[in-house]
């Protein structure tokens, strides 16, 4: 099989998974708990936050809080800052976020929020200046997504954070990086210091599911999410998930060794995937190729052809990839994301995602492009699309 789905979910790196493995077996013990085995389990908690918190450059290890998974970090920032602020009413956002945070936006928008939807233009970017014309003074948060998961496209969060800042230090900033953490650099003491809220989760970078994290920036007005015990300083009740918070942090350490070699490969594969497709198969674009773009995602529109069929045919030949956010695909809608890129309706439908990893190889590269080509000509055949726009008769 070759897996290049790794937007939607990657592998557990070996390291990750012997790293946790004592954490399932020897070391069970509640870090609440008073005796010394069990705040043996809390010490290693501070250290995998310490481990997180150089990573993204933030100040304090306590501005690290860990959650279930990104959409929960994301539901934690909206719910806790409406919560702790009542009187600024107005979110900002982008049409292009992922579920996890339109739907939120939209959840707020009819208990009486006025949400600002930005658009992107026909490249995925964002316009400056529409974005410096709806900040306000009493502007509640803004929140930007750093990499989409769907197109790979990276939005300036640095830029946009100090614009909204200068604005009014007040306006609270939220970047979704769940894509990018670990693949692009975030520095929340540097050029980052005007973003207050980042979200993560594990499983995108070699963790299991079901760990995820939040930066919150040390006195960030935001109320508790998930309201219970004094967890996570009190931001976060429930046991804490002592295997997997251990499992993320050797996976941030695994991405600081080698990051350098990785994205350089993701890039060089990617690229070499990319301009393979370009050659050997006509009328095809790529989605947001002219935007910056993760080293590792490649969103391919093939024009006259179904992508559904696409994917089933590539699932015959043994390749894993994607025709949308995992959350949507099943589903026939056209994505979001391409809609608002206003992606032409012969190309939409036939557009493919193809997502990288560290682990993916050379020959896995090769093998697609060997068998792509065949699939887009064959499915294009059956296509009355494309007997269409080539005025082939039936
Ligand atoms: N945000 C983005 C940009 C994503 O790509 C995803 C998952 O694909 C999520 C949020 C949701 O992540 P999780 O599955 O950890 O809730």
């Amino acid at each position: 099989m070759i897996y290049l789905d790794n937007n939607a979910t990657t592998a557990i790196a070996p390291e990750v998974r012997d790293a946790m493995q004592p954490y399932f077996e020897e070391f069970y013990f509640n870090p609440s708990s008073a005796y010394q085995i069990a705040t043996e389990m809390a010490k290693q908690i501070e250290a995998a936050r310490t481990v997180i918190a150089r990573h993204v450059g933030a100040a304090n290890a306590s501005e690290i809080l860990f959650t279930s998974c990104a959409t929960e970090s994301n539901n934690h920032v909206f719910s806790g800052v409406a919560k702790a602020n009542p009187n600024r009413r107005h979110i900002i956002t982008t049409t292009v976020e992922h579920p996890a945070v339109l739907e939120v936006c939209k959840d707020l928008q009819r208990s009486g929020y006025e949400v600002t939807w930005l658009n992107v233009d026909r490249s995925g970017r964002l316009n400056l200046r529409e974005y410096v014309q709806v900040l306000r003074p009493n502007t509640l948060l803004v929140s930007i997504m750093h990499a989409n998961n769907e197109t790979g496209i990276v939005f300036p969060v640095a830029r946009l954070a100090r614009i909204a800042k200068e604005t009014d230090p007040n306006i609270l900033f939220h970047t979704d990086a769940t894509q990018s953490m670990t693949k692009l650099p975030i520095n929340l003491s540097g050029e980052m210091r005007g973003v207050d809220f980042v979200s993560f989760s594990g499983h995108k970078f070699h963790t299991p599911k079901g760990i995820g994290g939040l930066y919150i920036r040390r006195g960030t007005p935001c109320r508790p999410f998930l309201i219970g015990g004094h967890q996570e300083s009190g931001l976060r009740g429930g046991t804490e998930n002592v295997p997997y918070i251990i499992g993320m942090a050797r996976a941030f350490e695994l991405a600081e060794e080698t990051h350098a070699e990785d994205i350089a490969r993701m890039t060089q594969l990617r690229d070499k995937l990319q301009r393979g497709i370009l050659e050997r198969i006509p009328h095809v674009e790529i989605n947001g190729g002219e935007a910056e773009r993760m080293p590792n995602t490649l969103n391919v529109a093939c024009h006259y052809v179904e992508g559904e069929g696409i994917l089933f045919q590539l699932n015959d030949a043994g390749i894993c990839a994607s025709s949308g956010s995992a959350c949507t695909s099943g589903s026939l809608e056209p994505s979001h994301v391409l809609t608002a890129m206003q992606v032409p309706f012969t190309a939409m439908h036939g557009s493919v995602r193809f997502s990288l990893s560290r682990y993916t190889t050379d020959t896995e590269i090769d093998t697609v492009l060997e068998k792509f080509p065949t699939i887009i000509a064959n499915l294009r055949q059956l296509s009355p699309y494309w007997d269409q726009a080539t005025n082939a008769p039936r």
